[in-house]
C-alpha cells in the first residue's frame, strides 16, 4: 500500500525539497541547474531559519499520502507551497515546474496555448478515452489526458468512479491535520473530472 505511485512521486518531491534544507545557495544553484534561482531561494530560506515548520508539515501530509495510497500525487501542502515561493511571481513558470516534476510537453501547452485548467479539450480526450473518470495534481495542467511522462510521474490518472472517493477522504484528511489560510486551497489537492 505505501508504493502507490502517487506516494513515490510525493515522497521524490519531499526528498528534493528536504535536500535543499542542508544545501547552501550556491551548491542548491549548482544541484538544481533547471530550478537555479528558485533551489537557491528555497536553500537561503532554510539558512535564514524562515522555514523551520516546513518539514514537520511536509512529514505529515507524506503519512498521509502513504496512508492513502492515491495513483496520482496531491499537490503540495499550500502553505508550503506558499512559503517557499511556489506561488510567486519572481521566478518563472518553467522553473517552478521543473523543480515540480511537471513534463516539457505539458509545461509548453500551459504556457504556449495558454491552458489555466482542466478545460473541454481534456473532457473531450476523456469521452473518447473508453475511460470514465481521471484525476491530476491540483495545480498541474497535463497536456493530454494521455501524455504518458504525466502518467509515469503520477501527475495524471484515470480512475475508475468508486476511486473518487479515497481522493475526497484523503483531501479532507489532509485539511484536517494541515490546517491553513488560504481559502482558495481548501481541501483541493486533485482534480477530479467524470462523466
Ligand atoms: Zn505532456
Amino acid at each position: 500500500m505505501s508504493s502507490s505511485t502517487g506516494a513515490l512521486s510525493f515522497s521524490e518531491l519531499v526528498r528534493k525539497i528536504s535536500a535543499l534544507s542542508v544545501m547552501s545557495p550556491e551548491e542548491a544553484e549548482s544541484r538544481f541547474p533547471r530550478s537555479p534561482k528558485f533551489a537557491r531561494h528555497v536553500a537561503q530560506l532554510f539558512l535564514e531559519d524562515r522555514l523551520f515548520d516546513i518539514l514537520p508539515r511536509l512529514e505529515i501530509q507524506l503519512q498521509i499520502v502513504r496512508h492513502f495510497s492515491p495513483p496520482v500525487r496531491p499537490a503540495l501542502d499550500p502553505y508550503t507551497s506558499t512559503q517557499i515561493g511556489i506561488f510567486s511571481k519572481r521566478f518563472n513558470d518553467y522553473e517552478i515546474g521543473e523543480f515540480l516534476g511537471y513534463p516539457e510537453c505539458c509545461m509548453r501547452s500551459f504556457a504556449e496555448n495558454i491552458r489555466y485548467g482542466i478545460d473541454e479539450e481534456h473532457i473531450r480526450e476523456l469521452k473518447g478515452s473508453g475511460m470514465k473518470a481521471f484525476v491530476t495534481t491540483a495545480g498541474f495542467i497535463p497536456c493530454s489526458i494521455f501524455c504518458k511522462e504525466a502518467q509515469s510521474r503520477a501527475l495524471v490518472s484515470f480512475i475508475k468512479p468508486d476511486e473518487i472517493e479515497n481522493l475526497r477522504a484523503m483531501e479532507k484528511e489532509t485539511a484536517l491535520q494541515l490546517p491553513h489560510f488560504h481559502p482558495e486551497y481548501r481541501e483541493h489537492y486533485f482534480e477530479v473530472r467524470s462523466l
